[in-house]
């Protein structure tokens, strides 16, 4: 498993979003404490940001190496400020390729979406599980990797209407429906909203007056986060976060609200 973070709020250096608080994501890359799959997240890393005041496309630095590895990192992060990041460090899964393309952040225009988690056997998922890609959307598959094609399966959707947390509850439906076994902890942003579902591994979440952060794992110190429940769909934005229900939902219903809170 691997972890993430996404943050939207006031603009903040990715050092102070990333590798100086407690606990960061840069430390649980070594040393996660709820990681329940794998030790290490040293596979590599990513980030995506959105730059002040550009409506356009985020932006991405990807690398195949530890993050802590990496000695362009520091002058990176100290330099760079943001109000819209989505971060990862991976450890792979067998059976996916190991380049900075299969790195998360995944990104299709404003959006940027991350994975924890695995899919047995997903070479060979079948098409009922929403897997009849065509030569275009396999051509833009960034990575062999599970979590390539589970953004295929998501980008879809978004491109065709659905709203955010729609895509993500769906493609979970889908996937588990056909590998039972899969881990699907879904983590999306277009820079003004987030997305996200566990599934399958830890999530926590920590929203104040104007800032929200999203991530696998809390700071060990008791400071404002809370975890969203296994089986649950989080959907937040700098002042509010919702939690749905995943689990039970039928395909198509409405997801039951189980924790709203909202601040202005
Ligand atoms: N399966 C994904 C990958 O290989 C995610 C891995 C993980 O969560 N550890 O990148």
């Amino acid at each position: 498993m691997c972890r993430h973070l996404a943050y939207l709020g006031p603009p903040r250096t990715l050092a102070e979003l990333l590798t100086a608080p407690p606990h960061s994501l840069y430390q649980q890359s070594w040393a996660p404490l709820r990681q329940r799959h794998g030790t290490v997240n040293a596979d590599g890393f990513g980030i995506g940001w959105y730059p002040p005041e550009d409506g356009t496309e985020p932006a991405r630095y990807r690398r195949a190496v530890p993050i802590w590895a990496d000695p362009n990192l520091p002058d990176l992060t100290r330099t760079i400020r943001s109000a819209a990041v989505l971060a990862a460090v991976r450890s792979a899964t067998a059976g996916t390729s190991q380049d900075e393309a299969a790195a998360a952040p995944y990104r299709t225009g404003r959006w940027l979406f991350s994975h924890n988690g695995a899919i047995d056997d997903w070479t060979g998922l079948p098409a009922d599980a929403g897997l009849r890609l065509d030569a275009a959307e396999l051509l833009a598959m960034e990575a062999s990797c599970d979590s390539a094609l589970l953004w295929v399966m998501v980008s879809r959707r978004l491109r065709a209407g659905d709203t955010p947390g729609d895509a993500l509850a769906a493609v979970v439906r889908q996937t588990r429906a056909a590998r039972p076994g899969a881990r699907l902890n879904l983590l999306l942003t277009d820079g003004r909203s987030i997305a996200a579902t566990r599934h399958g591994d830890t999530l926590w979440y920590r929203a104040a007056a104007d800032r929200v952060t999203v991530a696998s794992e809390p700071s060990p110190t008791p400071d404002g986060w809370r975890e969203a429940p296994d089986q649950s769909l989080l959907l937040a934005t700098r002042h509010t976060v919702r939690i749905l229900r995943l689990s039970g939902t039928p395909a198509g219903a409405p997801a039951v609200p189980v924790a709203e809170r909202t601040r202005t």
